[in-house]
């Protein structure tokens, strides 16, 4: 063990906000498939700086590991040769979206295999949960390492040097709509809330316009008095023969002539009446 902590001692990882932002990128762009590639610095003493990373094109993606091929490495150096030509690379990094950190069988395999020099490390991101941890050499073992410093290359800045103002949120529009939004809620809750209720909106409008259509629209029964000999209208029926549904035809009134049973007053064929026609003598 004491050796052990000594080598977790003498091993510093440190990686630049840069490199560490296009591992993210690189992996958030394929939110199932792993992805892969290599990491590009320096070795110094007992630290392993990582200043960048090539992301490693045609990298055979299976199930849940990649794999480097000929040419994911012929694109690898092809890129490091010309644009870190003094630089080497350091270890490699890949994705596990979606199921956490830790190196696989498959991933020691690799390790062994193409990136065995004492400080070289391997580092693995989680796009799903953002987990990251970065594995090295501790003795002959793989180990995750318990310490990473993220170096920032704008370190030293002061504070109010850049000059540059604080965005407005919901652009330069400060009329009090805005302000009252941004206010009760964030601009994307907001925008979500306007969606919602345009969305609500949009089938009410629906529903009152297919109302209206079907009341338009549809065939309704209109009741007219005829006479049974002739088939003729009768024009001069009691008024309340007229109105849908009421006593007149029921026989509830004593006074009705037409009581029930008396066919006197059918019903007319209640066929589709055009609009209007109610009423009509
Ligand atoms: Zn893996």
């Amino acid at each position: 063990m004491k050796a052990n902590s000594e080598r977790v001692k003498g091993f510093d990882l440190r990686i630049s906000c840069d490199a560490a932002r296009q591992i993210r990128q690189h992996a958030r762009a394929s939110s199932k498939a792993e992805v892969c590639g290599v990491l590009i610095g320096s070795e110094e003493g007992s630290v392993t700086s990582v200043q960048a990373s090539i992301p490693g094109a045609n990298a055979v993606q299976g199930g849940s590991h990649v794999t480097f091929t000929q040419d994911t490495w012929e694109h690898i150096y092809r890129i490091k040769d010309s644009d870190y030509p003094e630089a080497r690379i350091v270890g490699w990094y890949h994705s596990h979206p979606g199921f956490g950190v830790f190196l696989s069988d498959h991933d020691a395999f690799i390790h062994k295999n193409f990136f065995s020099a004492p400080r070289q490390v391997a580092w693995v991101y989680d796009p799903h949960s953002d987990e990251e941890g970065c594995f090295g050499w501790m003795g002959t073992k793989l180990e995750r390492l318990p310490r990473i410093v993220l170096v920032d290359a704008k370190g030293g800045e002061g504070a109010g040097e850049t000059g540059k103002p604080e965005p407005l949120l919901l652009g330069s529009d400060d009329s009090d709509a805005d302000a009252k939004i941004e206010l009760g809620s964030s601009p994307s809750e907001a925008r979500a809330m306007l969606s919602a209720g345009i969305t609500v909106l949009s089938y009410l409008c629906i529903m009152v316009l297919g109302f209206f259509l079907c009341w338009y629209f549809y065939p309704r029964y209109v009741l007219v008095p005829v006479d049974p000999r002739t088939g003729q209208i009768l024009l001069n029926a009691p008024p309340e023969l007229y109105n849908e549904g009421s006593n007149g035809m029921d026989g509830g009134n004593p006074n009705n002539p037409n009581k029930p049973g008396n066919p006197a007053l059918p019903l007319a064929n209640p066929t589709p009446a055009p609009h209007g026609l109610k009423g009509k003598p």
